[in-house]
């Protein structure tokens, strides 16, 4: 983002405006730690701001401050479109694409609101009139940080956009561990413990509040667990009847992935989730090191993200999927072999 264009994003923001901040569909800590610290620091200058998800998100992430007042665009369509329409700006938070908020992405093409895109994922979409994209950034709310610190308010950082902001890093880096995390990552992460994010409290809030159902879940899916040494590859599967078995809810397998990464010498992780009601078999990828999982989603499985952390989909059955998988791997001899 240039000087000239931070002048004039100073220059729109100075006099009071009709906001909304969306996040991508099925949020997650970054989606909404990021679109709430922009809701708290806009509101606190003035604007009248909205924060409109496509649709709701994990209960780990319902006690972020400002989740009360969460608009959600599936269940309140009418409402939420008007506002669309009415609003003076539109920012779009941790995704690239209008696609990627499902219906919600047709009535933001379509609103004469300027929009303002932040996000760090690969290959964005230019629909929006300001862009701050930078995929080297270790998260949405890390960018978040550096919008206010651009705008000269890096002082006015209350304890609400702090906690919010450290959520979001906390998330996106694997608790500071992805090779994404940088020292001016841990630089930002200690102006906002000085600002009043309670690390220990954060972390307990988003990863010690486990259902025992979930537990029991893991435990399913750790004893799916399948791994292709030569390839060096692992995935889990979980199926309808597994998740009703264990009474999933959202969210609850949020992390399952990282388990195959975590076995020695794997580097390409994968969880194949069966969504019964969309008809769809939901894809989570890791890997570690170049190979770039952002390529493979793109070009098998209809989705896209990070290097090192894709997802995507397959209107395929759960074992047409699996197999579709594996006839693939082999494509990726050089890069998966040692
Ligand atoms: P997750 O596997 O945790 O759902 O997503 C990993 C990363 O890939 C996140 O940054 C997420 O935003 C992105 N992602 C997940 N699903 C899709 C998808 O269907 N399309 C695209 N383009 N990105 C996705
Ligand atoms: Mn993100």
């Amino acid at each position: 983002m240039t000087t000239a264009e931070i002048k004039q994003i100073q220059a729109l923001l100075s006099i009071p405006k009709q906001i909304i901040i969306v996040p991508h569909k099925n949020p997650d800590g970054d989606a909404m730690g990021s679109t709430l610290a922009l809701y708290h620091y806009l509101k606190a200058n003035n604007h009248n701001v909205y924060v409109m998800a496509p649709n709701d998100y994990p209960h780990f992430l319902k006690w972020l401050p400002g989740d009360d007042t969460v608009l959600k665009h599936d269940t309140e369509t009418e409402h939420c479109n008007t506002l669309l329409h009415e609003a003076d700006l539109i920012f779009t938070l941790d995704f690239n694409a209008l696609h990627r908020v499902g219906q919600m992405g047709d009535v933001i093409a379509e609103s004469q609101a300027i929009k303002v895109m932040i996000d760090h994922h690969q290959q964005p979409e230019n629909y929006a009139a300001y862009m701050f994209s930078d995929v080297t950034m270790s998260s949405t709310c890390e960018m978040v940080y550096r919008f206010i610190e651009m705008l000269g308010d890096q002082d006015n950082i209350t304890t609400d956009i702090a906690t919010c902001l450290y959520t979001g890093i906390m998330t996106d880096t694997g608790s500071f561990r992805f090779p994404s995390t940088t020292s001016e990552t841990h630089y930002i992460i200690g102006k906002l413990i000085n600002a009043g994010a309670n690390n220990a409290q954060i972390h307990n809030n988003i990863y010690d509040t486990n259902s025992y159902e979930k537990l029991q879940l893991l435990g399913c899916a750790l004893s799916n667990l399948k791994v292709i040494p030569e390839l060096r590859t692992a995935y889990i599967t979980l199926s309808q009847d597994e998740l009703n078995r264990f009474d999933f809810k959202k969210g609850d397998t949020e992390g399952f992935v990282n388990y195959g990464l975590s076995l020695n010498n794997i580097i390409f992780a994968a969880i194949f989730i069966e969504h019964k009601q969309e008809n769809i078999i939901k894809i989570s990828l890791r890997s570690k090191g170049d190979f770039s999982v952002n390529e493979f989603s793109r070009q098998y499985f209809d989705g896209g993200g990070h290097t090192n952390a894709a997802g995507g989909k397959s209107d395929l059955s759960l074992s047409e999927t699996i197999e579709k998988f594996i006839s693939i791997l082999p494509n990726y001899k050089n890069e998966l072999t040692l």
